[in-house]
């Protein structure tokens, strides 16, 4: 007995233009509470919203990247509802013709290249936001009311939790290289639904829908779509079916809790904004726009893949930020090493981005920083432990590389008569170690490295002491 899990996802993306959608208010998170409003986006009677074109532009982008029909003659059209963060009584959104129609995009999971397809992808307005307090009271700012939003909708494509993680991570990445969002999660400006149920492979039955609003983290709706997953094959094992509901996902208790049931699907009373004119979009704009869009993370890849020799998986991750695929690129200008770079990038650099929680930009460390330290590494000037234990100073306080090995004295000791010096001592004291290597055990040979290390401080060329302490066992004991 197999089931099937059937997975879509609605996302709604903040576009990071200066101005809101519809009034020349800032779009920008924070402020004070109700401080970057007017009476546009206040929804005063007898004020005329004007549509920003840079959010269409910005749309159009996303519309391109995700290889969608972008539709040229479309409208705004009013969608009715009555809620306290909305001011209007109505959302000004699409509904019938979307700015851009059905794409695609594709997602790599392990049996090979999966295709996920778009149903659309509309622009609207965002609403206010509600804060409610301990007191029992409910606090309204408008500063979000009329900011720019893209929402995309995907086909129920999705068969595992896995593969949807996989998408959002793709369509995080995507929005931020072609720069119309931030996609900061925790600042809400990237925020998701998923649609999710499942399908008894055998005798075809099917769970009902459940919808799982505002998930504000792509690890929270992973853990609440397993959750569901779970909890819709259990209900058909017990020959029975969920409701049609939405529910929402509570962190600390780790599960999922009804919100409400879906009755019929409410009536919006959705009609053309007689405020805005229709929108006709010249097809010289959109190719001006195709002509100039950058380069996608997917291209980048497979460039970095020819260009630098690297392996796909290698490629992957580099390009998987756009930050962190131009910090590998500025870094291979300075030293033409492409597979050592990477290795550094992908080993101790992304192990403290992961640690630390940042995008590379937001650290301390430059390509010129990185450039400079993987030379000192190359020449030997400083031995391959040494060179971990300086990127974590740059790191922690920014000073370059030749600097903190200056500072610190790290200058690897390739000196042989100085190193010989120091071995000679290391095997007076270890005799039993010497014993140890020549019965057959190797561990031993390391023990006396580390003791070289440990007395120089780890500042001795560790191939040549583990060549000399071969020598010179060969040689005296
Ligand atoms: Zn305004």
């Amino acid at each position: 007995m197999g089931y099937k899990t059937v997975i879509g996802l609605e996302i709604h993306a903040e576009l990071s233009t200066e101005t809101k959608m519809f009034c020349s208010c800032t779009n920008a998170f924070g402020g004070e509470a109700n401080t970057h409003c007017c009476p546009v986006c206040m929804g005063l009677p007898g004020a005329l919203p004007v549509l920003n074109k840079k959010a269409v532009e910005y749309a159009i982008k996303a519309g391109i990247a995700f290889n969608t029909k972008i539709n040229t003659k479309t409208r705004m059209d009013r969608k009715n509802y009555f809620y306290a963060d909305l001011v209007k009584g109505y959302q000004i959104s699409q509904d019938t013709i979307p700015l851009c129609g059905e794409g695609y995009t594709e997602i790599e999971i392990e049996e090979g290249t999966k295709r996920v397809n778009l149903q659309r992808i509309h622009i609207e307005e965002d609403t206010g936001k509600l804060t409610h307090t301990m007191d029992g009271d409910t606090l309204i700012d408008y500063n979000r009311a009329g900011v720019p939003l893209i929402e995309i909708v995907t086909k129920p494509d999705m068969n595992t939790p896995e593969e949807a993680r996989l998408f959002l991570e793709k369509l995080r990445a995507t929005l931020k290289y072609i720069e119309v969002s931030d996609v900061k999660m925790e600042e809400g400006s990237l925020r998701c639904d998923v649609n999710i149920n499942v399908v008894d492979t055998e005798t075809g039955l099917k769970t009902n829908i459940t919808e799982i609003k505002n998930l504000n983290s792509f690890r929270g709706a992973v853990k609440a779509m397993e959750y569901e997953e779970k909890r819709h094959i259990d209900t058909l094992k017990q020959g029975q079916n969920t409701l049609k509901e939405t529910r929402r996902w509570d962190e600390v208790k780790g599960e999922t809790i009804s919100m409400r049931e879906k009755g019929d699907t409410a009536d919006y009373r959705f009609a053309a904004d007689g405020d805005l004119a229709a929108i006709e979009i010249p097809e010289e704009w959109v190719n001006e726009i195709r002509n100039s869009m950058p380069e996608l993370p997917h291209h980048k890849k497979e460039r970095f893949v020819k260009e630098y020799a690297l392996s796909e998986y290698d490629a992957g991750v580099l390009t998987a930020s756009k930050a962190l695929a131009m910090f590998f690129e500025d870094t291979v200008k300075l030293l033409d090493d492409p597979k050592l770079v990477s290795n550094w990038v992908m080993g101790d650099v992304l192990r403290r981005l992961k640690d630390d929680d940042v995008e590379i930009e937001d650290t301390k460390l430059s390509p010129k920083d990185l450039s400079q330290l993987i030379a000192l590494v190359k020449s030997e000037k400083i031995n391959n432990n040494t060179g971990k234990k300086v990127l974590k100073e740059i790191f922690d306080t920014g000073k370059d590389p030749e600097t903190i090995v200056k500072e610190k004295g790290l200058i690897q000791i390739s000196d042989e008569s100085q190193v010989r010096e120091i071995v000679e001592k290391v095997l007076e004291d270890n005799k039993q170690s010497i014993e140890d290597y020549k019965s057959g055990k190797d561990r031993a040979l390391g023990f006396l490295v580390g003791q070289v290390m440990k007395i120089s401080r780890g500042k001795a060329n560790p191939q040549l002491a583990n060549k000399m302490i071969l020598d010179i066992i060969k040689e005296k004991y």
